[in-house]
């Protein structure tokens, strides 16, 4: 059958529900002598109005964000151009996306995004929220602030230093401009800013610049806190109360999980007051060669306060289900530790009286660092 046979020719409908809606005295007014140019006039006002009060929400998330804090410092002085930063979406004009998006935090991202009333815009400033930049591939992070909401600016840089954001806002300055009709004249005061904003930016090359006393000052090491890795006060408790023999030389001794609150309800009567570190690993086969089974290892760090203090530490290997006691009864420091622990590789902890994710969205599959998870897992609609 040819083409055109199967065509059909379709009534035209006036779908009034279509059209764009039309003040009943629109008509009328268009005759009214001069009334255009009023309208038009008041476009350009308002248009005005918007570019040189460009309120910026900040969405700063990392190390990008000291940058953006910085440009509102003396220096740069952002105030000067009409920006002032905000701390509530419902008054701002402008979201900057400084620093990393993670998939837990893009759902509030987004909703904040929506509070802005409209017209508004968004800058995405520096590599990770452009594209994730190193980042990018790991499980928990949006690929580029752009996969969730329109960007109008993109700063490239890693970090983009205050200058490099302020010419990006007299970019959106000159979008907004853009906006209202043709690309108006350049404004000779823009440029005049434009210029200033470029020669700044190529005179903020530090990298030449002598290292003066207060940048020396930053560099120096803190004072060494003295410790000492497992005292012999911690190797008599494991010999005399837990009978324990090995003491490996690659790692903390391994205690059974039956007993492993018990010792450190024990270290702590003894002095060792602080939890410094809860980790979990999940082991395979496949990682360690043939001959070590499936299991998680929880590793465990204390440390006692005071000068010369000692850390005790010792390792708990757990079946694949099973479970081991919380300490969170212990040390209040626990609770966050062993939600990271859970979130990440799957381990659970008897006796938390919370244990949910922490780090990644609470509807998230899986556990990223469990070696089932596959490294290019996606987290729709967020990657
Ligand atoms: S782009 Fe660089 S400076 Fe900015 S948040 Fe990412 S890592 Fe930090």
């Amino acid at each position: 059958m040819a083409v055109s046979d199967t065509r059909r020719v379709l009534p035209v409908v006036r779908d009034e529900s279509a059209l764009p809606y039309e003040h009943p005295l629109y008509r009328s007014l268009l005759g009214v002598p001069g009334l255009s140019v009023a309208t038009a006039v008041l476009d350009q006002l308002l248009e005005w109005g918007a570019r040189n009060s460009l309120w910026v929400f900040p969405m700063a998330t990392s190390c990008c964000g000291i940058e953006l804090m910085s440009a509102a410092a003396s220096r740069v002085d952002l105030d000067r151009m009409g920006t002032i930063v905000r701390a509530t979406p419902r008054q701002a004009d402008v979201m900057v996306i400084a620093g990393t998006i993670t998939t837990k935090m893009a759902p509030r991202v987004k909703a904040l995004w929506d509070q802005m009333p409209e017209p508004k815009w968004a800058v995405a400033m520096g590599s990770c929220a452009i594209s994730g930049d190193f980042y990018r591939n790991l499980y928990p992070v949006v690929p580029g602030i752009d996969t969730i909401l329109p960007v109008d600016v993109y700063i490239p840089g890693c970090p983009p230093n205050p200058e490099a954001l302020m010419h990006g806002l007299l970019r959106l300055q000159e979008k907004i401009k853009a906006r209202t009709g043709a690309p108006a004249p350049r404004d000779p005061v823009l440029a005049a800013a434009q210029l200033a904003a470029a020669i700044a930016v190529s005179s903020n090359d530090r990298s030449d610049e002598p290292v003066g006393e207060e940048q020396e000052l930053l560099v120096q090491a803190p004072d060494e806190v003295p410790f000492t890795e497992i005292a012999s006060d911690y190797d008599t408790i494991l010999r005399e109360q837990f009978a324990v023999g090995e003491f490996p030389a690659d790692g903390a001794p391994i205690i059974p999980a039956a007993r492993h609150h018990e010792l450190a309800r024990t270290l702590r009567a003894s002095g060792y007051r602080q939890l410094v570190y809860i980790v979990a690993t999940h082991c395979k086969a496949k990682a360690l060669g043939k001959t070590s089974p499936e299991r998680y290892e929880v590793a465990y760090g204390l440390r006692s306060l005071g000068k010369g203090s000692n850390v005790a530490s010792w390792r708990v290997q757990l079946e694949p289900g099973a479970s081991v006691p919380s300490l969170v009864g212990l040390f209040a420091g626990a609770d966050f530790q062993e939600r990271e622990q859970f979130d990440l590789v799957g381990v659970r902890f008897d006796g938390h009286p919370d244990l949910r994710r922490i780090m990644l969205a609470d509807d998230y599959e899986g556990h990223p660092l469990h070696k089932d998870f596959p490294a290019d897992a996606p987290c729709a609609p967020w990657r």
